[in-house]
């Protein structure tokens, strides 16, 4: 028998509905998972996790920020700010206004998030009191707050590759300017388009090898062990547990696992593997451990932001 035609087919929206959704709950997934371990070590993760193996593997609450279970934390609450602007500049007939995410930004600073990084108030305050979009070029900046929270912009511009790279270098600059910041929002947003998209695992290490051999900063193999909130050991961290494992559970589990800024780095294994593996495909368990009210944004978001990328086709529905 010959081998059939490995060429696919685009996917339909039902798929690519199914990746977008599983990307961005993955997001929440890995975030809610992560946070209960933040600022550890894996050391101490072990030890606090010695009865079950010494493995963190359920989302339970707790952490620095005394999370209830399921809580998520700024990763997801400042990426549905950002998703909430997009739709917004749609309504209004300014897609992404980069003023109208600056806005959000201060609204979700007001609304007494959970946690915000110490960039982010910054770009904020800044913003606040002279109207500034960005700031100027700051070593201060590596961090990875503006990475942290792209997804929106990737869903929203699928399809459109300026205003992917127009729209995630403004609203990354809101808070964070820095070359390393400006290069891992767009190369992973790269990354997070092409598993959407449908690369196969072949497909997807060679994009992952290509932008590292662009930006060597990022190489992470052999990894070189630090999962903290400088964007390029979060990159470091993210690429490495993504690439090495094909589950979606064992990879978020991997990253998280590593400590240090770990709701970061759950969150974006998460939206990189939930894009591989497609909402359908999401743990259960996990899934059931989420609160109500993130499910239920996020499942609204995905659908809304999706369809701003694909304006002339049928309204989506949720699976
Ligand atoms: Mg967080
Ligand atoms: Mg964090």
């Amino acid at each position: 028998m010959t081998d059939l035609p490995t060429r696919r087919a685009p996917p339909g929206l039902g798929t690519l509905f199914d990746r977008a959704l599983g990307a961005y709950l993955g997001l929440a997934l890995g975030d809610a998972l992560g946070a209960t371990v933040e600022f550890m070590t894996p050391r101490e993760i072990a030890h606090a996790c010695a009865a079950r193996g010494g493995v963190h593997r359920d989302i339970v609450g707790g952490g620095w920020l005394k999370l209830a279970p399921g809580q998520v934390t700024d990763d997801t609450t400042m990426s549905l700010a950002l998703g909430d602007a997009l739709l917004r500049g749609h309504a209004l007939g300014r897609p992404g206004d980069t003023a109208l995410i600056a806005d959000a930004f201060v609204a979700w600073w007001r609304g007494k998030p959970v946690d915000c990084g110490n960039t982010c108030r910054r770009g904020i305050a800044r913003y606040l009191r002279d109207g500034s979009l960005q700031g100027e070029r700051s070593e201060a900046d590596g961090g990875n707050g503006a990475l942290m929270r792209n997804l929106p912009v990737v869903l929203a511009t699928l399809g459109d590759d300026a205003a992917f790279e127009r729209v995630s270098i403004a609203q990354a600059r809101v808070t964070h300017h820095h070359p390393h910041s400006d290069a891992a929002v767009l190369g992973i947003g790269r990354l997070l388009r092409a598993q959407i998209a449908g690369a196969d695992a072949a497909t997807m290490q060679g994009h992952v090898d290509a932008w590292v051999r662009e930006h060597p900063v990022f190489r992470h193999d052999p990894y070189p062990g630090r999962a903290s909130a400088y964007v390029v050991d979060t990159v470091q961290t993210v690429l490495h547990a993504y690439t090495r494992h094909a589950g979606f559970e064992d990879a978020v589990v991997a990253a998280v696992n590593r400590g240090e800024d770990a709701d970061t780095t759950g969150a974006l294994v998460g939206m990189l593997a939930g894009a591989r593996c497609g909402a359908r495909a999401l743990p259960p368990r996990w899934l059931s451990r989420l609160q109500r009210a993130t499910l239920q944004a996020v499942t609204d978001q995905a659908g809304a932001l999706l369809a701003l990328a694909t304006p002339a086709r049928a309204p989506m529905r949720t699976p």
